[in-house]
């Protein structure tokens, strides 16, 4: 860990010092709060969800990055944690035979009929915060 933490710093001096842009791909969520300014959130090889890392962290609008944030154990910075865990049912599909539709309709706890039958355009909900979802903008659809 403290390896980890020494290089993470090492980035960022590198970043700072000669003015660096870093594409940063990870599993680990609490690495991304410290490292990254905007985040892309991928699902079976595909963007859901992008935006600066703070709005994202605070207001996700996938159901993806919201399960996500909800399953972190270790700690996070208050504004990226969720109160209850979502636990997401079945498997992940292959990515040589993706879901027809919205990839992430089968273990999706909202997915209705139009997920099956139309992919998801990627939409600017908010400044710069965008989302592959087509419910995204439903009231009562993010936690936040
Ligand atoms: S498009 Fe449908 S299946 Fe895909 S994330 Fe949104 S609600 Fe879930």
């Amino acid at each position: 860990m403290s390896i980890r933490g020494d290089v993470l710093n090492l980035f960022a001096d590198l970043q700072r010092d000669l003015g660096l842009t870093y594409v940063f791909i990870t599993h680990d969520l609490a690495v991304v709060s410290h490292i990254s300014e905007r985040v892309a959130v991928m699902y079976l090889g595909q963007f859901v969800e992008l935006g600066p890392t703070e709005e994202v962290a605070e207001r996700p609008l996938h159901p993806y990055t919201i399960a996500l944030l909800s399953a972190e154990p270790r700690p996070l910075p208050s504004s990226m944690r969720q109160e209850s865990r979502i636990v997401l049912q079945g498997e992940v599909p292959s990515p040589i035979d993706p879901p027809t539709g919205c990839r992430f309709r089968t273990r999706c706890p909202h997915a209705q009929p139009l997920c099956t039958e139309r992919v998801p355009e990627w939409r600017e909900l908010k400044p710069d915060h965008w989302v592959a979802c087509h419910f995204a903008d439903r009231p009562n659809f993010s936690p936040n």
